[in-house]
């Protein structure tokens, strides 16, 4: 059935020549297609080249630093990907039953201990596919409660003003309304502002720790006991948790919801969006109301759970992005001990750039960091050149910008952080870049505008690229 096309200029291609009369019989008559849609014809050999050239523009942690804020870019160890492709793992059939599948059934059930233990809370669920979707099954569990306990009148779920933009959108998806409570001048949730916000009808507050300013909550307990008091719950935001791995943990803090981000903090490629994995672990009254099936182990034999009648129910197909776990797991086998040390690192490297920039560039809180820290381009902005100019002209030196305009409380935020994964000789060149760039724009300012001009794309109009993305082939 095979043919070759053939283009006006000679390049062939392989096509499919279907009999519409006796290979299509199973589609129906009206929806089989006349004409050729005219899609290229390219030899393999082109093909190969085009893919090729598309994958050398994309920018990756293997190509350069990436010091993205909030989404912890650090090296995923090579032979992750090794391990998540065993045969026995990448082929197997999630509908294969139980006594088939006792390998991955371990493996989950030796992660979920493991995360467990990090986070010092005792029920979990795998199944979400990313730290937003974790919020949002964190959430559904907050409200499954106060239904079953008779307390529907708590309707509102209280929001930092510096939280990521998922925590309130995932609230408000579970039928919650959001109420903001303000940061003070030292980046931590003010605590008056929080005590005026609470009655009986608070659900629960959604924090972030350390809070996306890089910022450690020195109050969390206090927040930790008024929450409590009044029969409220607290949902931890676990994206920064490789800022703390081993030294404390969410249990500690006092809060009963955590989500974790299995592709920031334990390793895993996901730049450009995914597939992630964000674990929800809750405290022990909360277990009930877990995903089903939950992985379970009775002393031979690894299962899953159905059982449970006031699970929220299923949150996904099967059981999670299970690739990701094999990862994850593979990660804390070779970490073990170190994880504490990644941690330490992390923080360690994210104070070294920031002493290295302040009063080049702005700091607006100006506080010991953890993983990250959030400077402001105010000052060049008033020079000629906003952030987002200053993220491009970053780019011409191959380094990928951090996050800019994050959070949303630091005007021309600039957000870093370095990860544990990067050697001094790293951090000191960025840090060298963006102290040349700061002088550039002092001296020079329409020179730094011309950026970027390295990238295979230079300057695009940004309303227009987002507003009316050209994503079609035209021959
Ligand atoms: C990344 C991030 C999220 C969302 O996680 P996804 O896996 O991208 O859905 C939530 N909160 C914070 C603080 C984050 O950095």
């Amino acid at each position: 059935m095979k043919t070759i096309f053939q283009k006006s200029n000679g390049a062939e291609g392989i096509g499919f020549n279907y009999d519409k009369n006796n290979d299509l019989t199973c589609i129906p008559k009206e929806i089989i297609r006349e004409n050729s849609i005219g899609l290229p014809q390219m030899s393999e050999l082109e093909v190969m080249r085009h893919y090729k050239e598309l994958s050398d523009r994309n920018f990756c942690i293997e190509k350069g630093f990436y010091p993205l804020g909030s989404c912890t870019m650090k090296y995923n160890p090579k032979v992750n990907e090794l391990l998540s492709s065993l045969e026995g793992f990448c082929n197997l059939h999630p509908l294969q039953d139980d006594n088939d599948s006792q390998g991955a059934l371990e493996l989950m059930y030796k992660l979920q201990e493991s995360l467990k233990y990090l986070t010092g809370i005792d029920g979990i669920t795998l199944q979400p596919a990313a730290g937003a979707h974790g919020e949002l099954t964190g959430m559904m569990i907050i409200k499954k409660y106060f239904e079953d306990i008779g307390e529907t009148n708590r309707t509102k779920v209280i929001v930092p003003d510096s939280a990521h933009g998922t925590n309130p959108a995932s609230a408000k998806m579970c039928g919650f309304d959001i109420v903001e409570v303000k940061s003070n001048e030292r980046g931590q949730v003010d605590i008056n502002s929080l005590k005026e916000l609470i009655d009986e009808n608070v659900a629960a507050i959604m924090m972030t720790n350390p809070n996306t300013l890089g910022i450690f909550e020195e109050k969390v307990l206090e927040i930790s006991k008024i929450m409590h008091d009044n029969g409220s719950l607290l949902y931890y935001d676990g994206a920064n948790f490789n800022a703390i791995m081993g030294w404390t943990n969410p249990k500690l803090m006092g809060f009963d919801v955590v989500h974790l981000n299995l592709h920031k903090t334990f390793s895993t490629p996901h730049g450009g969006g995914g597939p992630g994995a964000g674990p929800v672990c809750v405290t022990e009254k909360l277990k009930k109301y877990l995903p089903v099936p939950v992985i379970k182990y009775d002393g031979t034999k690894y299962f899953r759970d159905y059982s449970s009648e006031k699970s929220i129910g299923k949150v996904r197909g099967f059981y999670g992005n299970f690739g990701v776990l094999v990862r994850a797991y593979a990660y804390l086998l070779m970490m073990k001990n170190n994880l504490k040390l990644a941690s330490a690192d992390a923080v360690l490297n994210a104070n070294y750039i920031k002493e290295k920039l302040k009063g080049v560039y702005d700091l607006p809180y100006d506080e010991p960091c953890m993983h990250e820290f959030v400077l402001s381009g105010e000052k060049q902005h008033h020079q000629g050149v906003n952030t987002l100019g200053i993220a491009k002209r970053l780019m011409d030196s191959n380094y990928h910008p951090p996050t800019v305009y994050f959070p949303l409380i630091v005007h021309e935020a600039i957000m870093i952080e370095p990860t544990e994964s990067e050697s001094k000789e790293v951090l000191d060149g960025f840090i060298n870049t963006m102290l040349k760039i700061a002088k550039e724009i002092e001296e020079n300012p329409e020179e730094v505008l011309k950026s970027p001009q390295t990238t295979p794309i230079k300057k695009v109009d940004e309303t227009l690229a987002a507003r009316k993305p050209d994503l079609t082939y035209k021959e």
